[in-house]
């Protein structure tokens, strides 16, 4: 028996160290790509493995009808650490899954069908988030996906605002597309999707489960473009590497949300993850060491690579490099020639995520690391 949805990559990890990642071979790799920003702290943190060893000798589990302090802690630090308005949340264990709640409670509380999703937008592979996926290669052969979905076109403010009406239940949006090759959105593109989403009675659901947790220098993109969803999803790195999804809502969407549930949700040992992986990036600020360091790379980066590269962009420690061809041939040499993973975002953007602990002297080796790959094109 085998696994057959993952293609293996050629080099097998044995542990992981901060921002190293060690094979089997005893090779050192420096984790630029954070595993698809799953671990924003870096590998083994001390205040997570305690968190996680100390709740799991305590109670692992036990079902979410029983309060526990250890998962009211984490409520209560999720609705401080998100932006105002957002003061509930429901959590889940993956990103897809709390897309899917806000989808359902965005339906529930709107009494409507319809939701609006970005061409190009990726939001999961469950078949109400794939319904909201834009590529085929995610879709096909999975139809029938759940119905009612329409796409417009990513920074297309008059295509959205045409689009939205009174039988929208809301609009989704990646602030910054993740899978969709790095492409931040304008502020003002998220503001006009604000103000539709307002006229019309509509939710507005921002999907931060890439951009989130500090990563493009403010703890969400939101905060960082000025505009407050009336649902935000999180996931990925919010607990450093264990399962969680967050969704958080405004008081008219958690009034109104349905009949939702899931068996794990807000699992002690989790939950513990997830309360320290929040206390360490808000108590070592490192949204604000994630925007300096990401300011430095971009301006490195464009440097390094000029006008070999198409483009340099994203937010904070959000980076996509635009190359002329072959992404996966730059992620290859960067590891194999330079021991640094990365990863790619679609056929021509390489893509960096690294943990927000990475330091100034890891940035240069790989802006060095890059100039090296991309010139031996
Ligand atoms: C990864 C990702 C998801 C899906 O998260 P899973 O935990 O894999 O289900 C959804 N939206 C965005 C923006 C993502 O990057």
């Amino acid at each position: 028996m085998s696994e057959f949805v993952f293609s293996p990559k050629p080099i097998r990890i044995e542990s992981g160290d901060g921002t190293t990642l060690t094979a089997d071979s005893g090779t050192e790799y420096l984790d630029m790509g954070a595993s698809y920003a799953c671990t924003p702290l870096g590998h083994a943190h001390p205040a997570v493995v305690e968190a996680i060893s100390d709740q799991a000798a305590t109670l692992t589990y036990v079902q979410g009808s029983y309060p526990v302090d250890v998962r009211d802690d984490l409520y209560e630090l999720v609705t401080e650490v998100t932006p105002d308005p957002l003061d509930h949340a429901w959590l889940s264990n993956s990103g897809t899954e709390a897309n899917e709640a806000a989808i359902k409670f965005a339906r529930h509380a709107t009494g409507r069908s319809k939701i609006l999703a970005m061409k190009n937008a990726f939001h999961g592979r469950t078949l109400g988030s794939l319904a909201a996926t834009w590529k085929p290669k995610y879709r096909d052969g999975f139809e029938p996906l759940a119905g009612g979905f329409d796409f417009v076109t990513y920074e297309d403010e008059s295509e959205l605002r045409a689009a939205v009406d009174e039988d929208t239940a809301a609009v989704i949006i990646e602030p910054i597309q993740g899978e969709g090759g790095i492409n931040p959105a304008d502020p003002g593109f998220l503001e006009a999707a604000r103000e539709a989403t307002d006229e019309a009675g509509a939710a507005l659901i921002f999907d931060e489960i890439q951009t989130g947790v500090g990563r493009t220098g403010q703890m969400w993109a939101a905060e960082k473009a000025g505009v407050t969803p009336d649902i935000l999803t999180a996931a990925k790195g919010i607990a450093n590497g264990l399962p969680m999804g967050v969704t958080a809502v405004r008081e008219w969407i958690a009034e109104d949300a349905g009949n939702h549930g899931s068996t794990f949700s807000g699992g002690p040992t989790i939950a513990a993850a997830g309360t320290a992986t929040l206390e360490t990036v808000r108590d070592e600020e490192l949204p604000a060491h994630a925007g300096e360091l990401g300011d430095r790379f971009q301006t490195a980066l464009r440097e390094e690579l000029g006008d070999a590269v198409r483009e340099v962009r994203g937010e904070g420690l959000m980076v996509g490099v635009e190359v002329k061809r072959g992404a996966n041939r730059v992620v290859r040499d960067l590891a194999l020639e330079h021991q640094i993973l990365a990863l790619p975002a679609g056929r021509t953007v390489v893509r960096f995520l690294p943990p927000l602990v990475v330091s100034a002297a890891e940035i240069d080796r790989t802006v060095e690391a890059m100039g090296d790959v991309i010139d031996t094109q």
